[in-house]
């Protein structure tokens, strides 16, 4: 299995990689990019750093895209999908197990443009209740109050459909969806679904997340990447969008 290195040693110390003079201004306007440009960007990933407390996470202004959804959902498969790295992201499922929110640079000749963060996945039943209490907690406190945090994707095998997890989480984001966090619901393994079932769940999840955006993807078949390519380009590109987090009056819900 992949080991990340520990925080005490990230690959690129966060506050001149992502925050020094040498980083790019988003460009104006959102102009879909040609996704050759999206792609290439998108393999630039690197790996930046890994936090197993909120605290630990070094505070960023560049955008950042997390990547959120439950055990299994095909997370791991979809970040190496699309930054073309085999194991950038792994799975991480082992009860006990520390998790981690890991954090992936994007830009071109080392300038970090953006961020991914790779949340852990939630749901496993073989986690003890403890330990999914504190991660459900970490990642409503992530979700509600990260500043440069751009827009989340929430993976979702189409085959269970929205889990009882899922729905606490996207009622969690809401109020910042509200304010102009984007947010992109992809449904993963659609090779696993005949055409009639895709269109079937991409309605239910467009239903489901309040109008907002949804997409069939799959890693096997290499479906929808070019289009979730460039919807994470335009998001961390625009100048125009707010990354500013509110600052919640009291302690987010646990994700339970
Ligand atoms: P994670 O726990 O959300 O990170 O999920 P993984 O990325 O480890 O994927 C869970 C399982 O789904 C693995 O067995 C993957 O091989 C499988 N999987 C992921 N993406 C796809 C896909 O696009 N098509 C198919 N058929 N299987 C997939």
């Amino acid at each position: 299995m992949t080991q990340h290195p520990t925080p005490a040693q990230p690959t690129a110390p966060p506050t001149e990689h992502a925050k020094g003079p040498k980083a790019h201004s988003p460009q104006a306007g959102t102009q879909t990019p040609d996704p050759k440009i999206a792609h290439g960007w998108l393999h630039t990933a690197r790996f930046l750093t890994t936090a197993p407390q909120l605290e630990h996470l070094p505070p960023l202004t560049v955008p950042e895209v997390a990547f959120v959804g439950r055990s299994n959902a095909g997370k791991s498969t979809c970040i190496n999908t699309l930054t073309q790295q085999k194991r950038l992201a792994f799975a991480s499922k082992t009860p006990g197990r520390t998790q981690s929110i890991n954090l992936f640079s994007l830009g071109k000749q080392g300038v970090t443009d953006a961020v991914l963060a790779d949340l852990p996945g939630y749901g496993y039943a073989a986690v003890p209740r403890e330990a999914k209490l504190r991660w459900q907690r970490v990642m409503g406190n992530y979700l509600l109050t990260r500043e440069n945090l751009r827009g989340v994707v929430l993976l979702i095998d189409p085959r269970l459909g929205l889990t009882e997890l899922d729905e606490i989480l996207l009622e969690v984001i809401r109020p910042r969806v509200e304010e102009g966090l984007k947010f992109l619901v992809l449904l993963t393994k659609a090779d696993k679904l005949n055409h009639a079932e895709a269109q079937k769940a991409l309605s239910i999840a467009r239903l489901q997340s309040g109008g907002g955006e949804a997409r069939l993807f799959s890693a096997l078949k290499k479906k929808g990447l070019d289009e979730v390519a460039q919807m994470l380009w335009r998001w961390t590109h625009d100048a125009s969008a707010p990354v500013t987090a509110p600052v919640p009056e009291d302690e987010p819900p646990a994700l339970d």
